[in-house]
């Protein structure tokens, strides 16, 4: 889909919307999360869209921090993995 720089049509918002989680993680290819920032410095729409879905994922992100598990399950979880990472013939 082409889309003109910025404009501020339904194609775009609906661009946006569909791309917000991806633009706010960072996983949009330069290019393209470079068409939603100039698009949202034109669309007060778009831009509360994302404001909204911004302040969302900083809710998951506080509530999905996990705790480090303790180091002697790191160290076997770690020795598990290079076992299982070793040639069959190497395997305990
Ligand atoms: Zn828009």
């Amino acid at each position: 889909m082409t889309f003109s720089l910025g404009s501020v049509d339904a194609a775009w918002c609906d661009r946006v919307a569909d791309d917000a989680f991806a633009f706010l993680d960072g996983e949009l290819a330069p290019s393209a999360a470079a068409d939603v920032t100039i698009h949202l410095a034109r669309c007060p729409r778009c831009r509360a869209l994302v404001a909204r879905d911004e302040r969302s994922l900083a809710r998951v992100r506080r509530a999905a921090r996990l705790d480090e598990a303790p180091p002697p399950l790191r160290a076997r979880v770690a020795a598990l993995l290079a076992a299982w990472s070793a040639p069959l013939a190497e395997r305990p």
